[in-house]
């Protein structure tokens, strides 16, 4: 027998566990019931697609409690682990952005608590930790001979890990229930109407049975099968929930049906507040895709645009082969199909809250639109539908505006939209660039997310009206362009200046685009606007 230490970050989150701060701690067997539906996907994936030999004509996974010993056991037939795969999935987190996170939640929890933090980690087998003194788990991966391995921890910065000879293929974790708090009897979880009731109300939707004695207490209903009228918000939140690890109410749901030569389903989710990891290029992204109710991957990005990542949710096709790969499938004809339909719900989705719930929509676009406007970038073609649900800061009122209402309140003698990038709303407000746009009463786009500098350049017009930075060229409101009648007085000084500035500026001119500064600095109109110019230098370009 080996007594390992966890990892760092595993030992914290485990000490958070352990002194629990989730106020709910009946998700622990949603995960080890979503950890055993995902064993028993794998195995069955692993037949199919490598051959694997191994029985898969009763997949399912058991509950077993009992009251005197008070014990709780959660035992799948599904693909186990070897030795090594349970030191480093179980003695560690390999998921990004940890450090950080547990920084956060720490503090939270030093704050009394904080479930949406946490529940955005998706805290997966530690939550055991939560309702049990010691945890022990017994596994045998699938296709290998011989002995079995047994894992036990009491969540306190220490595990053991030895051979266990007859260990069945699949995996059995076993919790010893903390003591039984008279006070709170719903916190029995060796009490076997409890368990029904959490089963039922987290893990109805799980695709193999879940049985305790010869009872099964699931439906295993595929949701995305069924119609909307059928499915109760709940059962619809419980199932995001088991698919993104978010510990909130999605913002909105989507289903789709496809009949016809080519048929798929799908349930899709808009959560409603973005990842921390939304802007980590190593995050998780990417749909489940299914073939005929049978799992095939995780985090399917051929599905979904990079711009709409945090788009969760299930394709079900029915064309595709098991067999399929995640190389084939980015050529796949059908792939590109599916996935420019679900773009195109995805926005007219968002679209239609911005006048049937403009809330809703407020805080979509808070929390993703940044994400969003890189589509500009990628995809020309939705250029339209991606700048009408898109909202802007402005010059006109404190409110976020449309391009839409922009254009409603453009005056008679303008032809473009006006705007002006910046870092931040006070700086472009104050920059010598908007004093005449201001003093003459035009609204002024007020940019100032990173991606802001690159899509206005990408994007040719909207409606017919070019975009218009108020910092380049010349945009002069007067008509008469620059400031033609002769320099007059200025003369001497125009010349003084030029000289003194010879190697910065490329010319000195009088101006109307000032009223109250004395000199601002102007891009030529072809020219990178200084905040770009940065952002290329701050990349090393
Ligand atoms: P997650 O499920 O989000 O990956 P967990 O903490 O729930 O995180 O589980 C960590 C890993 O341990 C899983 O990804 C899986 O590889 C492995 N694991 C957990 N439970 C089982 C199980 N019942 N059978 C096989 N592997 C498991
Ligand atoms: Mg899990």
């Amino acid at each position: 027998m080996e007594t390992l230490e966890f990892q760092a970050e595993a030992r914290q989150l485990l000490q958070l566990m352990v002194h629990s701060i989730y106020s709910n701690k009946d998700i622990f067997l949603r995960e080890l019931i979503s950890n055993a539906s995902d064993a028993l996907d794998k195995l069955r994936l692993a037949k199919l697609q490598d051959g694997l030999e191994a029985d898969t004509s009763d997949l399912h996974i058991e509950i077993e409690a009992d009251t005197e010993a008070r014990t709780l056991t959660v035992r799948d037939n599904g693909i186990g682990m070897t030795r090594e795969e349970v030191v480093a999935l179980i003695g560690t987190i390999a998921k990004s952005g940890t450090a950080d996170l547990l920084a956060k939640l720490k503090e939270a929890s030093e704050k009394k608590g904080d479930a949406e933090l946490i529940g955005q980690f998706g805290v997966g087998f530690y939550s055991t930790f939560m309702v049990a003194d010691k945890v022990t788990l017994v596994t045998r991966k699938a296709g290998t001979e011989g002995h079995g391995t047994r894992w036990e921890s009491a969540g306190e910065g220490t595990y053991t890990i030895d051979d266990e000879p007859d260990a069945p293929v699949g995996t059995t974790v076993t919790l010893q229930l903390r003591p039984k708090d008279e006070e709170d009897a719903l916190y029995d979880y060796a009490d076997e109407w409890r368990i029904k009731q959490i089963v039922k109300r987290y893990s109805d939707f799980i695709s193999f049975p879940i049985r305790m004695g010869d009872e099964t207490l699931n439906s295993q209903k595929a949701l995305w099968a069924r119609p909307r009228s059928e499915v109760s918000d709940d059962e619809y939140h419980q199932f995001y929930r088991h698919i993104s690890h978010d510990w909130s109410d999605p913002l909105e749901i989507i289903n789709m049906k496809a009949e016809g030569t080519f048929e798929y389903e799908a349930l899709l989710f808009i959560p409603s507040r973005a990842p921390h990891d939304l802007f980590q290029r190593d995050a998780r992204r990417g749909l489940q895709l299914y073939v005929k109710r049978v799992f095939i991957m995780d985090d399917s990005k051929e599905l979904i645009p990079d711009y709409l990542r945090f788009v969760k949710g299930v394709v079900d096709a029915a064309d595709l082969s098991l067999n399929i790969s995640r190389e084939i499938l980015q050529q796949d004809r059908h792939i590109q199909m599916i996935r420019r339909r679900l773009v195109k719900k995805v926005l007219s989705t968002i679209k239609d809250l911005m006048t049937s719930n403009p809330e809703k929509y407020a805080t979509f676009w808070r929390e993703f639109g940044r994400a969003v406007k890189e589509g500009l970038l990628s995809e020309p073609d939705n250029h339209k539908p991606i700048l009408e649900i898109a909202s802007f800061a402005t010059t006109h009122g404190t409110e976020p505006t449309t391009l839409a209402g922009y254009v409603e309140r453009m005056k008679e003698d303008q032809e473009e939209i006006y705007y002006l990038t910046g870092e931040s709303r006070s700086q472009v407000e104050n920059s010598p660039h908007m004093e005449a746009f201001r003093e003459q009463g035009y609204e002024v786009l007020i940019l100032t997310d990173p991606v802001d500098e690159i899509w206005v350049d990408a994007v040719p017009d909207f409606d017919g009206k070019k975009l218009r930075s108020i910092a380049r060229g010349s945009v002069d409101l007067k008509k008469d362009e620059e400031v033609k009648e002769p320099e007059g007085d200025f003369a001497p000084l125009l010349g003084f200046l030029k000289e003194k500035l010879d190697e910065q500026v490329k010319e000195v001119r009088l101006s109307h685009r000032l009223t109250t500064s004395a000199a601002c600095l102007v891009s030529d109109q072809d020219d990178i606007t200084p905040a770009l110019e940065k952002m290329y230098r701050a990349m090393g370009q």
